[in-house]
């Protein structure tokens, strides 16, 4: 049976939508056995300050919960960005097989933009494929970091009004 990759993303790109109304990095994971989606998770790093609680840590905890292992036996996960050093170390403990990922992440990923820990002889390699629905994963983390960058300046402005009225009511109480 041909798998829907897309359909799946798509998946994923929801979970990324929470991430992002919640002013978290708009990371999305899905897990996938036999079709059927076993575990699921977002990026939370923020809202709990817990560094470990990535998008794909998430799912694959969720996953092993649900299905009462450790070993993601015949799973394969969706992550709208390229995984990390942690997740995909993660994703070599719970031997996914498969792993679709839709943006590049170039500062981060150990997929093959910074490293691909793919290459080193670990006990478990998984397969790897980016690119998939990467122009909706990307427009989303680009929307992301543009609001952050508008929030960051309108606060800058914030600050500087109200150290410039500071001033004027210093100048006010100097000047009576
Ligand atoms: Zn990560």
């Amino acid at each position: 049976m041909e798998v829907n990759h897309e359909y799946f993303m798509q998946e994923a790109l929801k979970l990324a939508e929470l991430a992002y109304n919640q002013k978290e990095v708009p990371v999305g994971a899905v897990i996938v056995r036999d079709g059927e989606i076993v575990g699921c998770g977002y990026n939370t790093r923020k809202q709990n300050q817990n560094a470990v609680l990535h998008a794909e840590t998430v799912a694959i905890y969720n996953a092993c919960k649900k299905l009462g292992s450790w070993r993601l036996w015949n799973c394969d996960m969706y992550v709208t960005l390229e995984p990390c050093p942690m997740c995909t170390g993660a994703i070599i403990n719970s031997r996914i097989c498969n792993v679709y990922y839709g943006a590049k992440n170039i500062r981060a990923g150990a997929c093959g933009s910074v490293i691909n820990l793919f290459d080193y002889p670990f006990n478990h390699k998984a397969d790897i494929k980016g690119g998939i629905l990467e122009e909706q994963c990307a427009a989303l983390m680009t929307a992301f970091f543009e609001n952050v960058r508008t929030e960051r300046k309108k606060l800058k402005e914030e600050q500087k009004a109200l150290n410039t009225s500071d001033n004027t009511s210093q100048n006010l109480a100097e000047e009576a």
